[in-house]
C-alpha cells in the first residue's frame, strides 16, 4: 500500500525538506504496508525550524502561563476523543500491540491534565532578604528554543513528556521524531495546534538522526537538548552540546532486574515477569530483561516461565488477542539475534525461543520469539548489555544480598523490581539498589506520569521527566526589590 506523503511543520507551514529526500514509515507487522512517506531533513531544514522557533518565542514566552495550559487542557481532552484512531495508527506504525498504544496515547492524556495544573502553579520561591526593606524572591523563566529527539518504543508518549512541560513553561520547541515512528508525533502535534497552539511553537523536522538530529544539537539557537535514546547515541548528543555549554537532558538504556525471592507470591512473579519481559516486545526502557531467582524457586519459577512464554501469541498487534508484536525493524532483529548467538557461545542456555519468526503470518514482518536463557551468570554480555527485544536472562542467587549486588553490578540504573512478602527486605531494596525507579510486588513497567522517571548511572545525566521536568524546561532568576531608598551592601552593611 503506498504511504501518505507528510512535510516537516515550520512555522505553522508544512514545507517539504529543502534535502528533497524522503523516508518511508515501513509496518513492522507487513513491511509491504507503507504506513507513510516523511522528510528526510538536513540542516537547512532544522535552520529554518529553529528560526520560527526563535520568533515564536518572543510573543510565546508572554503569554501567561495559565492561558498557555488551557491549551494543553484541550489537548488533552481531544487526544481522548481520538484516542482510538491514534492508537491504531501507532501500532501500525511501530508494532506494539493496540492495548499497549491505546495506553501510550493515555499517557499523553494523563501528561497533558497533569501538566496543565502546572500553568497555575510554576512555583517559584520567595525568602526574606537579610537587608531591611528590600525584598527577595525567585520566579521561573523559560529557557528559549528547546531541541528534542525522540525514540521510537513510546511513539507519542515520549514527545509528550517533552513537548507538554516545555510549552506550559513558556519555550518553544523544535522536534525530530525517531525515523521508525515519525506518525504518532505528527498526529500529538496536529492536536496541539487544533487545540490552539501558534504557529511556530512547535516545529517538526522529521529524518534520521545524524543528518537531522545532530544539526539541532549543534545549532546556537537552541538554547537546551531534550534527548531520549541509546546510551551510544546519547554520549555523543552531550558531548556535542558540551561544546557550547548547552544543558542537555539525557534519557537512555536500561538492564532492569526483577529479583524473586523464596517468599514471593510466585504466581504473581509470574504474570510481572511475562509483561516486563515480553510487554511491548520487550523494546522498553523499563523493560525486566534479567529475572533474578532465589535457588529454593528457580527450578519451579524457570519451568512455568517458559511454559508460559511458550502459549504467549505472537503477531500482528492490530489483531485481537495477540499479546507480543513485532520488533520495530530488521536492525532491531538483527540484534535480538546477534545477542541470542552470544549468550549460547558463552555458556548460556537457552531454554525457549531465540530465533525470528518467519513462517506463515511472520512472512512479511519483523517478528521475534519471546526467548528465555537460563544458567546466566552476572558476567555474561547477555546480563550487562541491553538487547531491546523479547529476551530475558534468568540468573541464580542464594542470598537477598547476593541479589542486590548482581542487580546493581551493571552499567545501567533505570529499573528494578522486587518480588517478598518481607517488609524489611522490601525497604532495604529500596535503599540498596541503584535505580531511578524501584517497583515492590510489581514488574519493572508501568511508570506513572506525576512522578520522576529516569535513571542513575548511564542511563542518564541526572534529569527527570514527569516529576522534575521543570526543572529542566525552565531558568532561575532572583530577584531584589530595594525599597530604602539608600545604598544597602549585602554582607558589608548588615555585617556585625
Ligand atoms: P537511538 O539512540 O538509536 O535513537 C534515538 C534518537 O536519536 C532517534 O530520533 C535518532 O534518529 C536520534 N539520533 C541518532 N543518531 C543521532 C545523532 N548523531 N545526533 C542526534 N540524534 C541522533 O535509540 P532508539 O533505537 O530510537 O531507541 C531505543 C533506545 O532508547 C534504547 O536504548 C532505550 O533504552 C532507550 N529509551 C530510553 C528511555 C528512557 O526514558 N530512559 C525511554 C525509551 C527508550
Amino acid at each position: 500500500m503506498a504511504g501518505k506523503l507528510y512535510h516537516n511543520l515550520i512555522g505553522g507551514e508544512w514545507m517539504a525538506s529543502k534535502s528533497g529526500q524522503t523516508l518511508q514509515n515501513i509496518n513492522p507487522a507487513d513491511r509491504s504496508d507503507i504506513v507513510g512517506i516523511f522528510p528526510a531533513s538536513n540542516a537547512e531544514d532544522v535552520a529554518l525550524a529553529v528560526a520560527a522557533a526563535k520568533k515564536a518565542f518572543a510573543t510565546w514566552r508572554l503569554v501567561p502561563a495559565p492561558k498557555r495550559a488551557e491549551i494543553l487542557y484541550k489537548t488533552g481532552q481531544l487526544l481522548a476523543e481520538r484516542k482510538e484512531q491514534f492508537a491504531r495508527e501507532m501500532t501500525r506504525e511501530m508494532g506494539k500491540v493496540l492495548a499497549e498504544t491505546r495506553g501510550d496515547v493515555q499517557e499523553a492524556i494523563d501528561e497533558a491534565y497533569y501538566v496543565a495544573g502546572e500553568g497555575r502553579r510554576l512555583f517559584g520561591v520567595t525568602v526574606p532578604s537579610e537587608l531591611a526593606n528590600k525584598f527577595a524572591m525567585s520566579v521561573r523563566m523559560p529557557v528559549g528554543v528547546i531541541g528534542m529527539i525522540a525514540p521510537w518504543n513510546f511513539p507519542m508518549a515520549i514527545p509528550s513528556w517533552k513537548l507538554f512541560p516545555a510549552l506550559v513553561a513558556g519555550n518553544t520547541c523544535v522536534i525530530k521524531p525517531a525515523e521508525d515512528t515519525p506518525l504518532s508525533t505528527y498526529n500529538l502535534v496536529q492536536t496541539l495546534i487544533d487545540a490552539g497552539l501558534p504557529p511556530g511553537v512547535v516545529n517538526i523536522v522529521s529524518g534520521y538522526g545524524p543528518e537531522a538530529g545532530a544539526p539541532l544539537v549543534e545549532h546556537p539557537d537552541v538554547r537546551a537538548i531534550s534527548f531520549t535514546g541509546s546510551s551510544a547515541v546519547g554520549s555523543h548528543v552531550a558531548q556535542r552540546a558540551a561544546a557550547n555549554f548547552k544543558p542537555v537532558s539525557l534519557e537512555m538504556g536500561g538492564k532492569n532486574a526483577m529479583i524473586v525471592m523464596d517468599d514471593a507470591n510466585l504466581e504473581l512473579a509470574l504474570e510481572g515477569a511475562l509483561w516486563g519481559a515480553f510487554g511491548t516486545t520487550g523494546q522498553r526502557c523499563t523493560a525486566t530483561s534479567r529475572i533474578l531467582l532465589h535457588e529454593s524457586i528457580a527450578a519451579t519459577f524457570t519451568q512455568r516461565l517458559v511454559a508460559r512464554a511458550e502459549a504467549l501469541s505472537v503477531g500482528n498487534g492490530l489483531d485481537d488477542g495477540i499479546e507480543v508484536g513485532p520488533q520495530v525493524n530488521e536492525q532491531q532483529i538483527e540484534t535480538s539475534t546477534r545477542y541470542c548467538e552470544i549468550a549460547v557461545a558463552e555458556g548460556a542456555k537457552l531454554l525457549t525461543g531465540g530465533k525470528r519468526l518467519i513462517d506463515g503470518p511472520y512472512a512479511k514482518g519483523t517478528f521475534f520469539a519471546p526467548t528465555v536463557f537460563g544458567s546466566v551468570t552476572p558476567a555474561m554480555r547477555i546480563a550487562r548489555e541491553e538487547v531491546f527485544g523479547p529476551v530475558v536472562s534468568l540468573i541464580e542467587f542464594s542470598t537477598f544480598e547476593e541479589a542486590i549486588e548482581i542487580a546493581n553490578s551493571i552499567d545501567y540504573g533505570l529499573s528494578t523490581a522486587l518480588y517478598t512478602k518481607d517488609i524489611n527486605r522490601a525497604f532495604t531494596a529500596i535503599r540498596d539498589l541503584e535505580a531511578g525507579i524501584t517497583y515492590i510486588n510489581a514488574p519493572t513497567i508501568g511508570a506513572e506520569v506525576h512522578l520522576p522517571f529516569g535513571g542513575v548511572k548511564q542511563t542518564g545525566n541526572g534529569h527527570r521527566e514527569g516529576l522534575g521536568a521543570l526543572d529542566f524546561y525552565t531558568t532561575w532568576k532572583s530577584v531584589y526589590i530595594d525599597s530604602s531608598n539608600t545604598l544597602q551592601r549585602a554582607q558589608i552593611d548588615n555585617a556585625e
